[in-house]
């Protein structure tokens, strides 16, 4: 099931300037935000993650909108899908897109490289720490893509690992130590997961 469902979602704040905004979320629009136009590689013209796609206009928008490339058409962060996270949440004030992979299960996010440790504001860092509660059940992930690595965020602690590459597989879950249960998280390398097929040889998690 996807974190957004756990206890606390990033409700509306009465006291906040945006929360005549959260009342109207069922109209949500990008307006002035382009974050995705940013941190995603668009293959169909070689535009790299991190850098602001050509197309974007200095007034707000695509410049190529009914001709943008099918990636682009069909993705939607979850700030516009779901009507209970406020303007807050929204990529360019927060500095982070938020989506699901395609399992379902995992929530990433994706951090703009301009602003590294947006997503380690109290507000945010909170919210996304009582996300990942699902991850010692089992029950889901929430990752971090920051332009140093990638942070398998648990409730206990924080597990830093390289990017993994293309093929790579990422490898989680509890293991025990000294002082009871803790997370871990690995990334096999998909060089090594070819030679395991090769040998027969099962993995041990
Ligand atoms: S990140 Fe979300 S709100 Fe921003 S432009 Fe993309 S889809 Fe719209
Ligand atoms: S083609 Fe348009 S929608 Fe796609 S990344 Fe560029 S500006 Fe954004």
């Amino acid at each position: 099931m996807f974190p957004h469902a756990t206890r606390k979602a990033p409700a509306s704040d009465s006291a906040s300037p945006h929360a005549a905004a959260s009342r109207r979320a069922d109209l949500k629009v990008c307006g002035e935000c382009h974050l995705c136009c940013k941190v995603y590689d668009i293959p169909d013209f070689e535009k790299k993650a991190g850098r602001v796609c050509q197309h974007v206009r200095t007034e707000g928008g695509c410049g190529v909108w009914g001709l943008h490339p099918q990636i682009c058409q069909d993705f939607k962060c979850l700030w516009l899908k779901h009507a209970d996270m406020n303007a807050l949440w929204r990529p360019d004030v927060c500095g982070f897109v938020l989506r699901v992979e395609p399992n379902g299960t995992t929530l990433a996010v994706d951090v703009d490289p301009d602003r590294p440790d947006a997503w380690r504001q109290a507000h945010y860092y909170e919210q996304i720490k009582l996300w990942s509660e699902v991850m010692p059940k089992n029950e889901g992930l929430v990752l971090v893509y920051a332009p140093e690595g990638l942070y398998v965020v648990t409730p206990m602690e924080d597990l830093f690992l390289k990017t993994p590459r293309r093929g790579d597989v990422l490898e989680t879950g509890m293991e025990p130590s000294l002082f009871g249960l803790r997370p871990f998280a690995r990334v096999v390398p998909a060089r090594e997961r070819r030679r395991e097929r090769f040998d027969g040889v099962p993995r041990r998690a």
